[in-house]
C-alpha cells in the first residue's frame, strides 16, 4: 500500500507540476533584464533580483499552469526585499529631549532639495512642530532667495548670511537660534554643486562637524534613474545619509531610482516628492511603488 501510494503521488506531480530548468530561466531572464534596464533599475539590484529568482525558481516544482503566477509573485517578493524600513521622523523629533531636532539636507542643485525642505517644514507645521530653516546653500545668491520665499510663504524664519559666507556658520546660528528661541526643528539646506566635487565634499563634512545633525537626508531626482543613485552613492559615503527623499516622482513613469536607491545605499527611502505644492509630500509606500510597476 505504502509503494502505491508513494508511486502515485510521485505520478501525480509529474503530471501536475513542471520545472523551470536553468537554460530556461537564463532566456526568460534576460528579457526581463532588458526591461528592468530600459525602466534605469541599477545593474547590482538587477544582479540581486536575478538571484533570488534563481533561488525560487529553477529547478522546483510548479503547478501547471501556474508558471506566470509563480514567476511574478517570486519578482514581487525580491523587490519588496530592496527596500529598507523607513522610520517616522515625527516619532524621532519628539523623542529627542533637547531641542531643537536638527536636519541637514544634501543632494545636488535642481533635484528638488529646497522644495522638499519647505514641503517638510510646511508638514511638521501641521504637526505643531516650530521650525528653522538654515539657508546654508551660501554658493549662490539665487538659492539664499530661493529659501527665503519659502520661509516668507510659510511664515517661517530664514536664518541666512551673505552670499559667499561659511555655511557651517549659518547652520550654527540656526541652530543657536533655535536653542535660544526653544525652536523644535531646524531644517538645513545645503550647496548641491556637482557632487563628485572635492572641495563640495570637505564644505558638506565641515557643517556636519560644526551642526552634528540628528539627521542627513539625501534629496533626489527619481527621474535621473541611476545617476540619482550614483549621487545617493556618493553622498552617503561623504557623510552616512541616514535617509532619502525621491523628488519628481509623480513625473517618473520608469521607477527605477526608486527600485534601487534603498538597496545600494542601504537607507531607507522616507518620502517621495509627488509635485510642486507644498502638500506634495507623501511618507514612502512599498504597496505604491509595486503599482507603478504594474506589480500590484
Ligand atoms: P534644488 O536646486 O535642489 O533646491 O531644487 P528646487 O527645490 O529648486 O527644485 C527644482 C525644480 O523642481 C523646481 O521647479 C521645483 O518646483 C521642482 N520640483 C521639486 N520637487 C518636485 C516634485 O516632487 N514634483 C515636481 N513635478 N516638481 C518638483
Amino acid at each position: 500500500m505504502e509503494g502505491e501510494k508513494g508511486f502515485f503521488s510521485a505520478l501525480r506531480e509529474k503530471i501536475m507540476t513542471t520545472k523551470i530548468s536553468g537554460q530556461q530561466f537564463e532566456d526568460m531572464f534576460s528579457e526581463m533584464e532588458m526591461a528592468l534596464l530600459e525602466n534605469n533599475v541599477a545593474v547590482e539590484v538587477i544582479d540581486k533580483i536575478k538571484h533570488d529568482l534563481k533561488e525560487a525558481l529553477v529547478d522546483h516544482p510548479i503547478r501547471r499552469g501556474r508558471v506566470e503566477e509563480t514567476v511574478i509573485v517570486s519578482l514581487k517578493d525580491s523587490i519588496r526585499g530592496l527596500f529598507e524600513s523607513a522610520f517616522d521622523i515625527v516619532s524621532r523629533i519628539r523623542e529627542k529631549r533637547e531641542k531643537p531636532y536638527v536636519i541637514a539636507f544634501v543632494g545636488i542643485n535642481g533635484s528638488g532639495k529646497t522644495t522638499s525642505i519647505a514641503k517638510l517644514a510646511s508638514y511638521l507645521g501641521e504637526k505643531g512642530f516650530s521650525v528653522v530653516l538654515a539657508a546654508a546653500d551660501t554658493f549662490r545668491a539665487a538659492s539664499i532667495e530661493q529659501i527665503s520665499q519659502h520661509g516668507d510663504k510659510l511664515g517661517i524664519r530664514v536664518v541666512k548670511h551673505d552670499y559667499g559666507a561659511d555655511p557651517a556658520a549659518v547652520a550654527f546660528d540656526a541652530i543657536k537660534h533655535g536653542k535660544a528661541k526653544g525652536i523644535d526643528v531646524v531644517l538645513i539646506d545645503t550647496a548641491g554643486r556637482m557632487h563628485s566635487n572635492a572641495d563640495l565634499v570637505n564644505e558638506m563634512k565641515k557643517i556636519m562637524r560644526v551642526a552634528k545633525p540628528d539627521l542627513k537626508i539625501f534629496v533626489g531626482e527619481s527621474i535621473t534613474g541611476n545617476d540619482c543613485v550614483e549621487q545617493a552613492k556618493t553622498f552617503n559615503d561623504a557623510v552616512s545619509i541616514d535617509g532619502i527623499i525621491l523628488s519628481k516622482a509623480d513625473v517618473d513613469e520608469k521607477g527605477g531610482a526608486a527600485v534601487s536607491v534603498s538597496y545600494i545605499t542601504k537607507k531607507p527611502i522616507l518620502y517621495i516628492g509627488t509635485g510642486q505644492d507644498y502638500k506634495d509630500l507623501r511618507p514612502f509606500d512599498v504597496d505604491a511603488v509595486m503599482e507603478n510597476l504594474g506589480l500590484a
